[in-house]
């Protein structure tokens, strides 16, 4: 039996145990959902019969780690106030709707500094991090950016100066890394020379053990664009050979990873299957 855990992010819309099989649909095993409207500061509030029933189902299934996703209005790396708390606000509040649903995993983009400076921007992210109260057994994972405009997080760099600016223990801060914006941000894990400075680099800054999910999508873009936009498996400029090198490298292979490949007429079936064919037996 096949240890890899690949899933998708999948809606909420009808519940969380029904996210459960949606992911069994599309032939997978772990999955990622927003716990609130992405483009929203509303975080919902769960049903505990639901929340119960949805903790069991991952169990039972075999359907698990779970990830959530934070909101997309997010900055922890703004120069405004109101914005920091809002953003920090919104994280305790996701963070513990997660917990309660008996998920392992949070990730978001750490923010943009939006003029204020990189070093600035990364000062801020640690002091807002450090402002969060972490529920045990969970771990916050800052997601990798593809680096357009003033967003931070497109380096190994500058994802370990967060998590040394922030008070948050390490063992409870790692790294979900994005495969669409790694290449979109400049790093070539097509080729086998990439791909081994790239590992190279993450051991010198966060380490291997940080990374603890992977998001999985091919990019429209070409390499070091800094635009992030998604494309099925295999049919952007990552391509299947592309693909087949991250996810059988050691440092990866054994890391659950879910699609967020565009939802049209390919589907995340298909994304999935794609993934499931590159695995090396
Ligand atoms: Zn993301
Ligand atoms: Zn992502």
């Amino acid at each position: 039996m096949s240890r890899q855990r690949v899933g998708a992010h999948v809606s909420i819309a009808d519940g969380f145990p029904a996210a459960v099989s949606q992911i069994q649909e599309y032939g997978g095993n772990c999955g990622q959902v927003f716990v609130g409207s992405p483009r929203t500061w509303s975080v919902s509030s769960v049903d505990s019969s639901d929340a119960t029933a949805f903790a069991e189902l991952q169990a039972t299934e075999d359907v698990r780690p779970w990830i959530v996703h934070g909101t997309y209005l997010i900055n922890f790396a703004t120069p405004n106030d109101d914005l920091a708390e809002k953003s920090v606000a919104t994280v305790q509040e996701e963070l513990n709707k997660a917990s309660k649903l008996g998920i392992d995993y949070y990730t978001f983009h750490p923010g943009a500094h939006t003029g204020a400076g990189v070093e600035k921007g990364i000062r801020n992210i640690g002091s807002r991090l450090s402002e969060l109260d972490i529920p045990d057994g969970m771990t916050v994972l800052l997601e990798n950016t593809a680096g357009g405009g003033t967003s931070l997080g497109s380096t190994f760099q500058q994802l370990q100066e967060m998590r040394i600016r922030s008070e948050i223990d390490n063992d409870q801060l790692g790294v979900c890394i994005d495969s669409c914006h790694l290449y979109a941000a400049g790093y070539d894990f097509t080729t086998t020379t990439g791909l081994t400075e790239m590992v190279g680099e993450i051991e010198q800054t966060v380490g291997l053990d940080a990374i603890q999910y992977l998001h999985l999508n091919d990019s429209k873009h070409p390499c070091g664009s800094n635009k992030d936009e998604h494309q099925h498996i295999g049919k952007g400029q990552i391509g299947t050979t592309g693909f087949s090198k991250l996810i059988n490298h050691d440092a990866f292979t054994d890391l659950p990873m879910v699609l967020e490949t565009p939802v049209d007429e390919k589907g995340y079936a298909w994304n999935i299957s794609q993934i499931q064919s590159l695995y090396d037996t």
